[in-house]
């Protein structure tokens, strides 16, 4: 039940973009000037509106600040030397939206609002997507629970919402790892595959612990034996042992990542042997004891695919060698060239705006 053939725009009167400095933009701090809004109520979705981005009005009892029903993605929209603007296997992420929705007991977004509301609204901003290496606009569609009461139930009110914020590339300076043999991100049987809020939530506060240490991030371990590799910080982990690219099968733990599947299918594309399969911490402590271990990597959106410099297991802390001819800077490369539209699309994962 969707009514989306009568998307409301509402144009903001003046456009922010001439005020605002691209050369000095702190990533997720600035938003463009429009942003979209959908409410579910009374089992359907109403009107979808896309008004000038600002404050929304919540009373303090709204569900969300009490039992966090809350999801979130995140993908990037790309313009390439002829000033076309393409997204990135946007279905997937709708797919996922839609998973992570399930597990949370939210209403499910269709594709008529998710997409057709994410494209309308790009096309509107498009000004605000650069075109540059490493420039791009993020774009973070999010729903919360939006009904008043603190009774602990699924709320019978949601707001689907999409937020667009202009983004560069982005260097965090050299990333080392604690690896977990305590805290977990995510439990067996839990949330831990959907993008739920709470997930970051509960993986700040042992982030912190590692940063006091002088590690930026932490590998997260299955939680029953912290014994094998699940995910690198808030990415999925990609472990190169000789000449194999080894990454942590899916589970209800892990975040089946949209550029985890591109970079395996990079991997594949470029020749490299790639093993999707448990990898445990003893395997990669021996291989680097061996010298076989010769990467560790995160990929996600915001990054694409983060190197991983060191890591810390326990009392073990070893240093990963300097490559020329390393895995992620290849697949870097070669997703970054079909997100800016500068090599063939094999795959079919561009989508133009
Ligand atoms: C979003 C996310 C990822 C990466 O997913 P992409 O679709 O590649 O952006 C990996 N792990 C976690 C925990 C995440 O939240």
């Amino acid at each position: 039940m969707t009514n989306t053939d009568a998307i409301v725009v509402n144009k903001v009167k003046e456009s922010k973009i001439t005020t605002t400095d691209f050369d000095n933009l702190t990533f997720g701090k600035t938003f463009t000037d429009h942003m979209l809004e959908c409410t579910w109520r009374d089992g359907k979705w109403e009107t979808v509106v896309i008004k000038p981005y600002g404050p929304i009005q919540v009373e303090p009892s709204c569900k969300v600040f009490h039992y966090g029903q809350a999801i979130f993605e995140g993908m990037k929209a790309f313009k390439d030397a002829e000033g076309d603007v393409f997204l990135f296997r946007p279905e997937d992420n709708w797919n996922r939206f839609n998973e992570s929705a399930k597990r949370l007991a939210m209403p499910e977004v269709p594709k008529e609002i998710f997409i057709e509301g994410l494209k309308e609204l790009v096309h509107l901003d498009k000004e605000w997507v650069r075109y540059g290496e490493g420039l791009s606009l993020y774009l973070r569609p999010f729903m919360i629970s939006s009904e008043n009461g603190v009774a602990a139930a699924p709320a019978t009110e949601y707001k689907f919402m999409i937020i667009m914020s202009p983004a560069f590339a982005y260097y965090k300076g050299d990333v080392r790892v604690i690896i977990a043999s305590e805290f977990s991100r995510a439990a067996d049987g839990g949330v831990g595959y959907a993008k739920a809020a709470g997930n970051y939530a509960a993986s700040f506060y042992p982030n912190n612990l590692a940063l006091e240490e002088g590690y930026q991030q932490i590998i997260w371990t299955d939680a029953a034996s912290h014994e094998y590799l699940e995910e690198a910080g808030t990415m999925n982990i990609f472990v190169r042992i000789g000449d194999t690219l080894l990454t942590a099968p899916n589970n209800d733990r892990i975040l089946n990542g949209v550029t985890r599947r591109s970079v395996m299918q990079m991997a594949t594309d470029h020749g490299i042997t790639v093993e999707e399969r448990r990898v445990s911490v003893k395997e990669l402590r021996d291989a680097a004891n061996e010298g076989t271990l010769k990467e560790i990597f995160g990929s996600g959106t915001a990054a694409v695919i983060v190197p991983i410099k060191g890591f810390k297991h326990k009392d073990f802390v070893h240093e990963l060698p300097v490559l020329d001819n390393s895995y992620a800077t290849t697949l870097m490369g070669a997703l970054k060239d079909i997100q800016y539209n500068r090599s063939e699309d094999k795959h079919g994962w561009r989508v133009k705006v």
